[in-house]
C-alpha cells in the first residue's frame, strides 16, 4: 500500500491510536511533525531526529519554491535527499504563508498574488501552482491550497473563505485524481476552514468529506483566538470528518494544546513552537515552561534539565553557560534548547500513545493541564 491510515483504537472525537502508512515508512499516531520550513530545522540536526523519536517532518512548498527552487531541489536528488531525511514528509501548500504575509499578498478568486520572498516580483500562487509544485517536490503528503481567513470572527469573510476553499479543494482533488491519486506516491489532504463558526466548520468538513480526500486537516486555528476557542474549532471540525481518515491540526502546539487536541480525536500536529521557544530561551519541563534568562540560572552548573535523556542535556553544558551564551547570541544555546524542546514534545506524544493504549490517558491529560493550563484571571 502506498498510503493509508489504520485506526487501531479510539472514537470519532476521543483519543485515537493509529498508523499512517506512507511510501517512506509508517508513522504512529498521534504524532508531532517538526517544522523544517525551508527543508531544515532551526537547531536540531537531521541525524538526531530518528533517535529522538521523530517519524514525520513538515516542509513548506511555497518557501521551498522561493528558495532553493524546485529545479535545485530536483538537481540535489529530491526533497527527502535535500532534507537528509528518509522518512515521511508533509508539505504545506502556502495558504498560511499568504495569510501570514498578508502585507505582501493579495487574494482573488483564482489564488494569491504574492511577492516572491527572494526577489520581490509578484507570483501567481494558485491552486494549480501549489498542486504542481508539490507534485514536483514529491512529499508523502501534499496539502491543498486553501484560504485561511485573517479575521476568524468576521462571518462574512469566513463564509467567503470557506466557499473559496471548497472550490479550490475540488479543483485540486480533480488534479490529484488525474495524476493517479495515492498511486502517484503522494497523498492529498483537504483543509477545514470556518473560523469560530460551528455551522461553517461543519459545512466545510461535510463538503470536503464528500470529495473523499486521503486525510483531513483543520486550518485557521491557533491564529490568536485563545485556547478555548481553538478547542471549539477542533470539535466543530472533527464531528463531520470520517472516522477512518487521519486528522491533522495545523500549527499546534504547546503541551496543553497537544493533549487537549488528542483528547478530541486529532492524529497529527506540526508547530514551530519547540524550536522558536528555544531561540528565545524557553525550555519545556514537567514543571512547565522555564526561562533560561531567569537570574536564578546565572551560576547554575546543572545541565538544562537534569534527568532528561536528550542529546542537548547529555552534552552537560551548564544552564549558566547556556544563559550567558544566549544573551550574547551564540548559536549553540539556541540549538540545544530547540533540540531539548523538540525531544520533550516528541516524548510527550509517545507518552500519550502509551497512555491511550493502557487506558491512563485521562491521568496524563490531568497532569499536563495541572502544569500548563494558565490560572484563571
Ligand atoms: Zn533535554
Amino acid at each position: 500500500m502506498t498510503f493509508g491510515f489504520q485506526l487501531h483504537q479510539g472514537t470519532v472525537n476521543g483519543p485515537r491510536l493509529g498508523t499512517l502508512t506512507t511510501p517512506h515508512g509508517a508513522v504512529s499516531t498521534p504524532t508531532f511533525m517538526p517544522v523544517a520550513t525551508r527543508g531544515m530545522l532551526r537547531g536540531p540536526w537531521p541525524d538526531r531526529l530518528r533517535p529522538m523519536g521523530v517519524e514525520m517532518m513538515l516542509a513548506n512548498s511555497f518557501h521551498l519554491f522561493a528558495r532553493p527552487g524546485v529545479e535545485s531541489i530536483e538537481a540535489m536528488g529530491g526533497l527527502h535527499k535535500m532534507m537528509a531525511w528518509d522518512g515521511p514528509v508533509l508539505t504545506d501548500s502556502g495558504g498560511f504563508q499568504a495569510f501570514s504575509l498578508a502585507s505582501i499578498s493579495k487574494l482573488n478568486d483564482d489564488g494569491w498574488k504574492i511577492a516572491h520572498p527572494v526577489h520581490g516580483a509578484m507570483v501567481d500562487w494558485t491552486p494549480k501552482m501549489a498542486f504542481e509544485v508539490q507534485a514536483s517536490l514529491r512529499p508523502d503528503v501534499a496539502m491543498i491550497l486553501d484560504e485561511c481567513p485573517a479575521e476568524p470572527r468576521d462571518r462574512t469573510k469566513v463564509a467567503a473563505a470557506v466557499k473559496r476553499t471548497l472550490r479550490w479543494a475540488k479543483m485540486q482533488r480533480d488534479m490529484h485524481d488525474a495524476r493517479g491519486g495515492v498511486d502517484s506516491g503522494q497523498a492529498q489532504f483537504g483543509i477545514v476552514q470556518g473560523g469560530v463558526f460551528e455551522d461553517l466548520r461543519q459545512e466545510c468538513a461535510r463538503e470536503l468529506s464528500a470529495m473523499e480526500f486521503d486525510g483531513y486537516a483543520i486550518g485557521g486555528v491557533s491564529v490568536g483566538e485563545g485556547h478555548d476557542a481553538m478547542m471549539d474549532g477542533v470539535r466543530h471540525s472533527t464531528s463531520d470528518l470520517p472516522k477512518e481518515k487521519a486528522r491533522y491540526l495545523m500549527g499546534v502546539g504547546t503541551p496543553l494544546d497537544l493533549v487537549e487536541s488528542v483528547a478530541r480525536g486529532i492524529d497529527m500536529f506540526d508547530c514551530v513552537y519547540p524550536t522558536r521557544c528555544g531561540r528565545y530561551g524557553t525550555f519545556l519541563s514537567d514543571e512547565g515552561n522555564q526561562h533560561i534568562h531567569n537570574a536564578r540560572f546565572k551560576n547554575d552548573p546543572l545541565p538544562l534539565l537534569p534527568g532528561c535523556t536528550c542529546d542537548a542535556c547529555a552534552t552537560g553544558v551548564p544552564r549558566g553557560a547556556l544563559r550567558a551564551g544566549l544573551k550574547e547570541r551564540e548559536m549553540l544555546p539556541a540549538s540545544l534548547l530547540a533540540h531539548h524542546n523538540l525531544h520533550y514534545l516528541v516524548n510527550l506524544m509517545k507518552q500519550m500513545r502509551s497512555a491511550i493504549a493502557d487506558g491512563s490517558f485521562e491521568d496524563l491529560r490531568a497532569r499536563i493541564n495541572a502544569v500548563y493550563r494558565p490560572p484563571k484571571p
